[in-house]
């Protein structure tokens, strides 16, 4: 066995572990992903049967509005009526003062009658952007979730198929370069680092000519001076 392959394995494994890693890492955050899509398209309903609510609501409203204005319109022409039939100065002032408090009750509800059909107006215009938006959250996140579910359901059977290549790999190595790899691995995150522009990329310790020889050469496993890591050459475009 050459060194250069025993390098060019430790970085095959290290490409394995980071894989492996990741798939590891979905198994957390693939579920609360599926979470928040389905968290978006229960806001987005919720905001549809607000708005439908309180439409509702406004067209009852309105309803009683109406009411009052035609009660308060006929009261109000029954009091005038009753004006020609007065016969002292006190039933005339206690008749106008009656006048205009329904005047006023009138007015007021004309006034609420013309708020409530601004609003109903708006209400029906968010009600179509609501359900626009509804539809298209529903759309986009229920093709989302339809893969992300794929993912998990295939997340098994990648890390199998990982953890094989992992296998066939650990037993063309010897037993001390896996663990020195696994030891660097576990205090530096990555254990094999490329040469780059004549120094290490894993601390940018840069490198004497020699070393770099060597490490091009591959036959010795050879490791940064500086911080320990498996260096290998790659050729740089
Ligand atoms: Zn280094």
């Amino acid at each position: 066995m050459s060194t250069t392959s025993t390098a060019e394995l430790l970085l095959q494994l290290q490409g394995i572990d980071y894989q492996l890693g990741e798939l590891e890492r979905s198994k957390g955050y693939l579920p609360d992903m599926i979470e928040n899509l389905k968290a978006e398209i229960r806001t987005a309903e919720d905001e549809l049967t607000n708005t439908k609510k309180t439409r509702e609501e406004r067209h009852l409203d309105k309803k009683q509005l109406e009411l009052t204005i035609e009660d308060a319109t006929v009261a109000l022409a029954k009091l005038k009526d009753q004006m020609t039939t007065i016969k002292t100065n006190r039933e005339y002032d206690a008749l106008s003062r009656e006048i205009d408090h329904k005047k006023e009750e009138l007015s007021r509800a004309e006034d609420e009658l013309l708020a409530v059909m601004g609003e109903l107006e708006e209400l029906e215009q968010k009600l179509v952007s609501s359900e626009r938006d509804r539809g298209d959250i529903q759309k986009s996140n229920d093709e989302q979730l339809q893969a992300i579910q794929s993912e998990m359901d295939s997340v098994g059977t990648k890390i199998k198929i990982k953890e094989n290549e992992r296998k066939n790999i650990l037993v063309r190595l010897e037993a001390p370069v896996v663990a020195a790899y696994e030891r660097i691995k576990r205090g530096k995150g990555s254990a094999v680092v490329a040469v780059r522009k004549r120094a290490c990329s894993g601390c940018f310790k840069a490198l004497p000519p020699q070393l770099v020889q060597e490490i091009r050469r591959g036959e010795q496993l050879i490791t940064c001076d500086s911080c320990g890591r498996i260096l290998i050459w790659e050729d740089e475009d």
